[in-house]
């Protein structure tokens, strides 16, 4: 049983998200999508941890080898404690790569059996991130085509303070 964890802040959730949690759920037997607090942006959060694993879980709900938790320690650790042999990550432009090959690199030495597996981004959705989520939204711009149907309106609400 091969199973994989997929480490972001998901504030919120997006389409680029959604779309490597697919593939790699095809690519391994498991698949734990693991919300992170980022240090880095950690003041910038829009929701909190407990809404971005309810989004999290509200548009995987129909991939039945994805779990979604949270946590705020060590990946490296959070990967021995569930038997994780890979960390996914999307990568969307060069400007990914000399962070997450860093990251790579880290959790590598922590955790020798952890392999970091990359998945380029899709073509449609490369330009997106979070942030442009929150921008567009929070500007009164049309976020349909970027998250999922079924978080869409909760993202809309709190983002607007409707
Ligand atoms: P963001 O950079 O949008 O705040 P996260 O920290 O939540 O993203 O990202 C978690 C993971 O998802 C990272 O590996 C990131 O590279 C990847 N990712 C984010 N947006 C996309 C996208 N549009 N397409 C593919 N991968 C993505």
């Amino acid at each position: 049983m091969k199973k994989a964890i997929y480490p972001g802040s998901f504030d919120p959730a997006t389409m680029g998200h959604l779309d490597i949690i697919t593939r790699a759920a095809k690519l391994f037997d498991e698949v734990t999508v693991v919300v992170m607090t980022n240090v880095r942006k950690k003041n910038t959060h829009a929701f909190t941890v407990e809404e971005r694993v309810d989004f999290l879980r509200r548009c995987t709900k129909d991939l039945p080898n994805v779990q979604v938790d949270s946590y705020s320690g060590l990946l490296a650790e959070y990967a021995k404690k569930v038997g994780a042999v890979a960390v996914v990550k999307g990568l969307r432009a060069v400007s990914d790569f000399e962070d997450e090959f860093q990251q790579s690199l880290t959790n590598k030495k922590l955790n020798p059996e952890l392999e970091t597996v990359f998945l380029t981004a899709d073509a449609d959705s490369m330009f997106l991130s979070s942030s442009v989520v929150k921008q567009v939204c929070s500007l009164g711009g049309d976020i349909n085509d970027f998250v999922p149907s079924e978080i869409s309106e909760d993202i809309i609400k709190k983002l607007r303070n409707i």
